[in-house]
């Protein structure tokens, strides 16, 4: 059962385990795609935003420009005086940092007026304007064919504080009636135009003016690095020339969880790796229970197949619920023929018993406590043989501590009743062996003293026979002689009879009887032989004795037996005083008890007999049973009394039984 039960468990025990061990893998690896999947989010987040901000920012530019052309066309309105003008473009200059000189020049490219920002050194004083007239002629010309503003592109222009500054020209052709007749050259800074920006940069955040191949022409923020980088770039489209908005953000490198999505994501992951830890420990807690409660079931079962005694458990309606097979094996039905069954009278009931069964039943099932000792009963086999049975009954109480029926055990009790049989009935033919032996013993008492009446009868015969022969036939004298011979007849008979009496009585029941009577009824017996020996028996019987409660033979048989040994023992020729003691009185122990006594004044008993004295066929007589006093004991016990003996000063040996005292005589 047990290796059935492990082998049922062990490719279980493989399969959960993979099981198992494919979820966490599972859960595992949903919780890292879920953690990347956040970041990547949240990445793509952080790019659309900066893609924002840089198509803002390029937006912003633009606007500036387009506002500053607007002021710088503004400047030639109306036709202004040179005086005028250069205030104008001062004024001009002074509110937009970005443009860092204003030219005004003729349609040869000379310049008729110019003005620079009042926030930097002049900034071509190092290389001087002229270097850079092809670029202004270059861009004033694509403006010209344009009929509108043009940009060149940036370029760098070293100044005299040894710093420098990356520029990019714009030019607006100045026309009238369709005939150009001008040009207006305005010099930006691209770093200022950047500057411009900065409030709505945030501190993260870089911007650039950018070339081709990424070299940086101007730059404005870079308050922080490190960490990972984000870019964004946008074309800042100009008639003329492109510029390229390159937009950076650092996010803070080490930070594991950049923001609270991934971070929540990733503490619900450890959540659930926890959760599955804690899972997989309580699971492993179970399968160890499961096993324990496998291993303890099996080896409940082990020992319900291995019991003889019979289980039996009823519900309340006295449905039958479980049986064992011990049980079954009693009663000699199956499981399933028992099972349910038993509301009516079950199939193990002799139908002779069956009402009175019924009835023990519903009281038992009203809720009436059976003795715990138990109770007998007799059961009907299948076959249909009836056996007795004990039952050991006790409620059956759940985990709840609720009644949910009762459970009986079941002892087959027939080997036992044999057994007690067989041990009655020896111990019956023991008493009747004893009885006879002390017959056999008797006889040749007996042999003895109807010797003497037999001698007289004989005497008394010859003698009438004489009278009669010598024809003087007084009748009176004839009468006397036959009257004696009566006499002695008689006394023969009782003698014959009292022996008779002992031998045939056989009635066990227990009576309540005088001692007196007990004693009388010995005493013919005990004549016999204390007239052998030579003993005088002496009779104590203390007054006012109630009766005794028992099995008259047997006692009878003790008190002989005790009397006889006793007298035996004074057999000894240094003997010369035999005295035998016969005393009845109340047990000075204990009043409901009456304690009878035989005293003999013999040699005592040595220590090493008495220690066997009880043994069954323990004798140092020749012609000795060695059942007597073995018998005596178990007479005295099955009364309830007890059996003992002491030496009795100067030398002797008393023994004495109790037996219970009974109503008044
Ligand atoms: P039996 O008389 O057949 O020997 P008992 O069981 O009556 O068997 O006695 C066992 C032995 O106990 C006797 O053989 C004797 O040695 C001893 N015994 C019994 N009663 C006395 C007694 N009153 N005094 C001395 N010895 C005794």
């Amino acid at each position: 059962m047990l290796e059935r039960l492990g082998e049922r468990w062990r490719p279980q025990h493989w399969r959960r385990r993979l099981l198992w061990s494919a979820l966490t893998a599972l859960v595992l690896a949903l919780l890292l795609t879920l953690v990347w999947l956040a970041g990547r989010y949240e990445a793509s987040q952080v790019q659309s935003r900066l893609e924002r901000d840089a198509a803002d920012a390029v937006g912003d530019i633009r606007s500036r420009l387009t506002r500053n052309l607007q002021s710088l066309q503004a400047l030639q309105f109306g036709e202004p005086g040179p005086a005028r003008w250069s205030q104008e473009a001062t004024a001009l200059l002074r509110e937009r940092r970005e443009l860092v000189r204003i030219e005004w020049r003729d349609d040869h490219f000379n310049v008729l007026n110019q003005a620079g920002t009042p926030y930097r050194p002049p900034v071509f004083d190092r290389l001087g304007r002229d270097s850079v007239q092809s670029e202004v002629t270059q861009v004033c010309n694509a403006a010209r064919r344009l009929s509108g503003p043009a940009y060149s592109g940036s370029y760098f222009v070293p100044m005299t504080d040894g710093l420098g500054l990356e520029v990019m020209e714009m030019c607006l052709p100045l026309a009238s009636a369709g005939v150009v007749m001008g040009y207006l050259v305005a010099t930006y800074s691209l770093q200022d135009l950047l500057d411009d920006l900065g409030p709505q940069l945030t501190r993260s955040q870089e911007v650039s003016f950018t070339e081709g191949d990424g070299t940086r022409l101007a730059i404005r923020g870079n308050s922080r690095r490190g960490g990972r980088v984000f870019s964004a770039q946008h074309l800042l489209d100009l008639p003329g020339t492109t510029l390229v908005l390159r937009m950076d953000s650092w996010r803070g490198a080490p930070d594991l969880f950049p923001n609270v999505l991934t971070a929540l994501v990733t503490a619900m992951s450890i959540a659930l790796v926890a959760i599955l830890l804690l899972l997989g420990k309580d699971m492993r807690r179970r399968l160890k229970a499961e096993r324990d409660l496998a291993d303890a079931l099996a080896f409940r079962k082990a020992m319900e197949d291995s019991l003889v005694t019979g289980l039996r458990a009823r519900d309340l309606q006295g449905r039958i619920t479980y049986v064992n097979p011990a049980f079954c094996q009693m009663v000699g039905f199956t499981a399933e023929e028992l099972l349910g069954q038993g509301v009516q009278a079950p199939p193990y009931w002799p139908p002779e018993l069956a009402d009175e069964y019924r009835k023990r039943q519903e009281i038992r099932l009203a809720g009436n406590v059976p003795p715990r000792e138990g109770y007998e009963s007799v059961f009907m086999h299948k076959d249909g043989t009836r056996f007795p049975v004990l039952i050991i009954e006790a409620p059956l109480i759940n985990a709840q501590g609720v009644q949910t029926g009762w459970m009986s055990a079941f002892l087959d009790i027939r080997e036992q009743r044999r057994v007690e049989e067989l041990s009655r009935a020896s111990q019956e033919r023991l008493q009747a062996t004893a009885r006879l032996a002390m017959v056999g013993e008797m006889a040749s008492l007996l042999s003895h003293e109807l010797n003497q009446p037999l001698a007289a009868i004989a005497s008394y015969a010859t003698g009438t026979q004489n009278l009669l022969d010598q024809g003087a036939h007084s009748p009176a004298d004839i009468r006397l002689a036959m009257h004696r011979i009566a006499e002695q007849a008689e006394r023969a008979g009782k003698v014959i009879k009292s022996v008779h009496d002992f031998v045939r009585r056989r009635d066990q029941a227990r009576e309540a009887i005088a001692p007196r009577l007990l004693l009388d009824a010995i005493l013919p017996l005990v004549n016999l032989q204390a007239r052998k020996l030579g003993v005088q028996v002496q009779i104590r019987l203390a007054p006012d004795l109630p009766t005794v409660l028992c099995d008259r033979t047997m006692v009878e048989q003790v008190l002989l037996n005790l009397a006889r040994n006793g007298m035996q023992a004074m057999d000894q020729p240094e003997i010369r005083r035999r005295v035998l003691t016969l005393e009845v009185r109340r047990s000075p122990a204990d009043a409901r008890w009456i304690e009878f006594s035989v005293a003999d004044i013999g040699p005592g008993i040595a220590p090493e007999v008495a220690e066997q004295l009880f043994t069954p066929f323990f004798t140092t007589k020749a012609e000795g049973m060695g059942l007597g006093l073995s018998l005596c004991r178990t007479v005295i016990e099955q009364h309830g009394g007890n059996l003992v003996f002491e030496s009795s000063p100067p030398h002797g040996t008393v023994f004495r039984f109790t037996l219970p005292a009974g109503p008044a005589a």
